[in-house]
């Protein structure tokens, strides 16, 4: 199918394009990989008045290291985060994590803040930003500021951008010591969206307590899903198999499946048991370093 008619423009400064966005409030939107917006167009789905394609800004392709935090610039794709050495160094749960999303073709188009801006429960960035504990920069004409994750995921579909605002980037903490991650993704064919997809995240003190810990959901629930109740059983212990277990019988709890093509809402409720203690598991492992 074709998409509603549209006005199409591709600024070439940052500036420019901030002042377009301006000019188009609601009506616009921005266009980064497409893997997403241009889908959902053909599909009437939506229906922007006028796309800004970011695609020739210079300087949004970058990942940087500053401050002890990974910046992650608009243009980035999925492939890069991949292959990308920094990312290797420092936030390793993201260079692990990034082969699992979509298929070679939308890794090469599609942008991380693309993903995180789309807030799709579907998608897996933001389950792994929730984890992590992120910042999302959003970028206007009246200057720029800085959202924590958790407030910029919004609910289904929805951030919280505001009209003439678009993200020019997204920083993740840089993984110190005792530190470790991972996710685990449950897809019915290789390049599907995640039937079940679980984010897990420690950081351990020196006495090896849990200092700092993170669990997010894709998938079974109207956004991305930061299991905060989790999380909060697990700060300050001593980790071990029967706390893994309650932090997973909590988060079973919370989710919000629904039943679809890709399974049973019960069924998924116990996929997100099972992998967030194995998850939490291998968290572990790799914070002391035996992973
Ligand atoms: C076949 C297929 C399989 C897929 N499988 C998966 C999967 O397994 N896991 C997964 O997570 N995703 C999957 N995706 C989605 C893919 O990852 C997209 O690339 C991603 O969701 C959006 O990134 P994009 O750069 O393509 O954004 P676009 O499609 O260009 O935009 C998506 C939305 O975000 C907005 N936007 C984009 N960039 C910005 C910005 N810088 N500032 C403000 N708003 C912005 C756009 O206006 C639009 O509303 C799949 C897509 C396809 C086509």
């Amino acid at each position: 199918m074709y998409p509603p008619r549209f006005e199409y423009s591709a600024p070439r400064s940052l500036e420019e394009a901030l002042d377009l966005l301006a000019e188009v409030g609601d009506e616009g939107r921005v266009l980064a990989g497409g893997q997403s917006l241009l889908p959902m167009m053909k599909l009437r789905l939506a229906a922007p008045a006028h796309l800004v394609d970011i695609n020739r800004l210079p300087g949004l392709g970058s990942i940087t290291d500053t401050n002890g935090e990974i910046s992650i610039g608009a243009l980035v794709r999925h492939a890069d985060v991949a292959t990308d050495p920094t990312v290797a160094a420092h936030a390793p749960l993201l260079a692990a994590a990034a082969p699992w999303i979509a298929d070679p073709l939308v890794r090469n188009r599609g942008t991380l803040c693309g993903s995180v801006a789309h807030c799709d429960p579907e998608g897996d960035w933001n389950s792994l930003m929730l984890a992590v504990g992120a910042t999302v920069v959003a970028t206007s004409r009246e200057g720029t500021r800085t959202i924590p994750i958790a407030d910029f995921v919004v609910d289904f579909f929805t951030n919280a951008l505001r009209p003439g605002e678009m993200v020019t980037e997204v920083r993740v903490p840089k993984a110190g010591p005792r530190t470790g991650g991972a996710y685990l993704k449950l897809e019915r064919k290789i390049g599907d969206y995640a039937t079940v997809g679980v984010a897990t995240h420690l950081r351990l003190d020196e006495s090896g307590r849990i200092a700092q810990a993170g669990i997010a959901l894709t998938s079974v629930a109207p956004k991305n899903l930061k299991v905060t109740e989790a999380e909060e059983l697990l700060v300050g212990n001593e980790p071990s198999d029967e706390l893994f277990a309650e932090a997973a019988e909590v988060a079973a709890r919370t989710c919000q499946p629904t039943s679809d093509v890709r399974g049973p809402a019960e069924y998924k409720r116990a996929v997100v048991r099972t992998y967030t203690e194995r998850g939490l598991r291998r968290a572990l492992a790799e914070a002391r370093g035996e992973a």
